[in-house]
């Protein structure tokens, strides 16, 4: 996996890739493969303000910023670029136009693989609209160009419709990092950082399935 020459991470809201996929692309940038990530919005529709609160709904964006910011330094991203789309309307956007925007990312980067939710099986519209995007992006290359696409299934039934994933990537070396990666984002994750720190602490299995591996599936165009 690390033979990559160039990985595209994509995807509209900041912590989708603390979950999804941050021990993965700290695996790749720890071994000097050059990562972007393309941050769709800044979740600033989030309705979590804190208790006691920490910000309001003119502040939220900002603060997410920072912590997206704080985030890609754990991971060691140093191209982040934030979209500016408006979180939770990714589904209304014309997705021709969110597809001209990877399709640009695309040209000018050249990755040989792209990180981002699998397409439909992301549960949110923002996710699924993300993704779709990806997809028609990578259609429009000629097939001897289009780079690989790692997706990130999350329905209840994601296996029973598409089967296991395809893709397991051993992170337990890097699973404190994903961890700070979490816990960077801290206005939407403060809850789960406490459990998973709990359950590390108890050597509890379900440690294995957050901070010991990362899988995907691979998605054909
Ligand atoms: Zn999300």
């Amino acid at each position: 996996m690390l033979a990559e020459k160039h990985v595209l991470v994509v995807f509209p809201h900041p912590d989708d890739e603390a979950f999804s996929s941050s021990g993965t692309i700290k695996l790749f940038t720890q071994s000097g493969v050059p990562v972007t990530y393309l941050c769709g919005t800044l979740g600033q529709m989030g309705r979590n303000f804190g208790n006691p609160m920490f910000a309001n709904r003119e502040t939220l964006p900002e603060v997410r910023e920072k912590e997206l910011i704080d985030a890609c330094k754990v991971m060691g991203i140093d191209d982040l670029r934030m979209l500016g789309l408006h979180d939770k309307t990714l589904e209304f956007e014309d997705e021709e136009f969110l597809a001209d925007i990877i399709e640009k990312a695309l040209h000018e980067l050249k990755p040989s693989l792209i990180l981002t939710f699998y397409p439909k099986h992301g549960v949110h519209p923002d996710h699924d609209a993300m993704s779709n995007a990806v997809a028609i992006a990578v259609s429009r290359l000629p097939k001897s160009d289009r780079p690989t696409i790692y997706g990130k299934a999350i329905l209840k039934n994601s296996v029973d419709l598409i089967g296991k994933p395809d893709v397991e990537i051993d992170i337990k070396s890097v699973a404190e990092e994903k961890l700070k990666a979490i816990k960077a984002h801290k206005s939407q994750t403060s809850g789960w950082v406490e459990l998973m720190e709990q359950q590390l602490k108890d050597s509890s299995p379900e440690i294995e399935e957050w901070l010991y591996r990362e899988t995907f599936w691979t998605f054909e165009v």
